[in-house]
């Protein structure tokens, strides 16, 4: 039933003021009839003791019947609801102006009587009620005589208007209906406005629920399609709680899309890697076999040729299970560069120098365009150079007899620009963006002995290091590998 916050205020709400409607009728009761009792008593404070002087009620301790007969009468007649009572000095009741069976009481405390007399006392006192052994009022009281030794006492109760119940009370006070009128008009408005308020704030947080309730719907895979808090920014805890999800949905929808395409490379990395695996231990599985096969009938040239290319098999499989566990250990951060200062002018020369005898077997021109001055560059020596080889091992791979290769280093502000450029068959502008990939090779290249790994690898060191690479080519033209890496401070 109070399912929602709103039901839930609204009810705390409506409980709240009815306990304050309740808390302050009972108060006005209480205080009315305070007010009313405190009046009675001041207005006829002295009515007792006006009788007793006026009248002689006891000599010697013997009551005046008739006197006492004719002040019941008198009183009676002007008001009806005052009782008389005649009271030894002891407090017991020697004679009253009540129909017989009507007192209830023997004696009254002599308690209040005392305060009464006292004339610095408080009004309203209560005092004992003859008439209900459960009740107090008020009273007016003289001792017997006026001065002098105490016979007894007149005892006078004031019952005046008194209520039992606040309707009663109500009906017998004009003012008091009004401002209790007031009070529960009042009351009434302010639960309208607070309920009306409660709607306006808890709006919002309906509206934050029913985005949260699409969100988990949605798998938390689909970004949210109205930010939380657009409607009205009031800069407070609602609003902070919808941009804190906000912010989390962005965040569960870039981690779930991130966990999905990573799964999907990882069951395409698996394909891939059982295939390529697969293919050259087939090959090399199947010359071993007819090497065992055909023993004895082989001419020694042939079973040479067996063998030279199972070696060729196994080694393309070494050097691609390496290049596997290598990108593995760089994805996994395994591998963290460790960056230190050194002269990139050197490591291109030793590089090129590794590559001369293979470049000159194939009559290519591989040289450096280096600057004397160039500074010093911070980044890992060791993945640095590995990048430099996987990109003119591409470069050879992929440039025909007499063709080039060149590196040149340029001094870019604070960075070295690294260009390794051939004169090879180049690459198709729409395969350009896929050739980082990993496994990918251009389809109209002849198939060479790489598994695609090579550019995956470079540029995943570069992003190690906060840098990127990229390739421009032209078909039949040439391509061009560039790169950044930032200068030792
Ligand atoms: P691979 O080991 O097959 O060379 P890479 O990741 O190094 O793998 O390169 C991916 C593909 O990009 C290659 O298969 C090749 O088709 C193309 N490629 C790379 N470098 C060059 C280049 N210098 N000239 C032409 N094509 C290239």
């Amino acid at each position: 039933m109070f399912k929602t916050l709103y039901a839930k205020l609204a009810a705390v709400l409506l409980g709240l003021f009815c306990l304050i409607g309740v808390f302050y009728v009972l108060l006005t009761l209480f205080t009315t009839q305070m007010h009313l009792q405190e009046v009675n008593q001041k207005l006829n404070r002295t009515l007792a003791e006006h009788l007793v002087s006026k009248n002689i009620l006891m000599t010697e301790g013997r009551i005046n019947e008739a006197v006492l007969k004719d002040i019941f009468h008198m009183l009676m007649v002007i008001n009806p609801s005052i009782e008389i009572y005649l009271l030894d000095s002891s407090g017991r009741i020697l004679a009253f102006s009540a129909p017989p069976g009507k007192v209830k009481r023997q004696e009254v405390s002599l308690e209040p009587i005392r305060r009464f007399l006292n004339k610095n006392a408080t009004l309203p006192i209560l005092g004992d009620d003859p008439r209900d052994v459960s009740r107090k009022k008020i009273f007016s009281v003289c001792p017997i005589p006026v001065t002098g030794p105490v016979e007894g006492y007149l005892y006078v109760i004031l019952s005046g208007e008194e209520y039992d119940s606040v309707a009663q009370m109500l009906q017998g006070s004009y003012i008091l209906r009004l401002s209790t009128g007031v009070v529960i008009g009042g009351l009434l408005f302010a639960l309208l406005a607070g309920l009306v308020l409660f709607n306006l704030l808890t709006r919002r947080l309906r509206r934050l629920a029913s985005t949260m309730e699409a969100f988990k719907q949605s798998d938390f895979s689909e970004p949210l399609k109205q930010s939380v808090h657009d409607k009205g920014r009031f800069g407070d805890e609602i609003d902070r709680l919808g941009e804190t999800f906000n912010q989390m949905t962005d965040r569960i929808v870039l981690q779930m899309t991130k966990l999905k395409e990573t799964d999907a490379l990882r069951r395409e990395l698996v394909a891939n890697v059982s295939h390529d695996l697969r293919t050259p231990l087939a090959s090399l599985q199947g010359y071993l076999e007819t090497l065992l096969l055909k023993e004895g009938t082989l001419t020694p040239k042939e079973h040479r040729n067996y063998l030279e290319v199972a070696t060729k098999h196994s080694e393309r499989l070494g050097r691609l299970v390496s290049e596997l566990f290598e990108l593995a250990k760089l994805d996994s951060h395994e591998t963290q560069p460790h960056v230190e200062p050194f002269s990139l002018s050197e490591l291109v020369q030793d590089v090129v120098q590794k590559f001369r005898l293979a470049a000159e077997k194939k009559k290519i021109r591989l040289r450096a365009e280096l600057r004397k001055d160039l500074p010093f560059i911070s980044a890992d020596i060791g993945l640095i150079e590995r990048v430099l080889e996987n990109l003119i091992e591409n470069a050879l791979r992929y440039t025909p007899e007499r063709g080039a290769i060149t590196l040149a280093l340029v001094l870019n502000n604070d960075r070295v620009k690294i260009q390794v450029a051939d004169t090879g068959c180049g690459i198709p502008e729409e395969e350009l963006p896929y050739i980082f990939d990993r496994f990918y090779r251009v389809e109209k290249h002849e198939r060479s002995d790489g598994a695609g790994l090579g550019l995956a690898i470079a540029k995943r060191i570069l992003e190690l290091h906060g840098s990127s690479i990229e390739a421009s080519s032209v078909v039949n033209n040439g391509s061009t590998f560039t790169f950044h890496l930032p200068v030792s401070r």
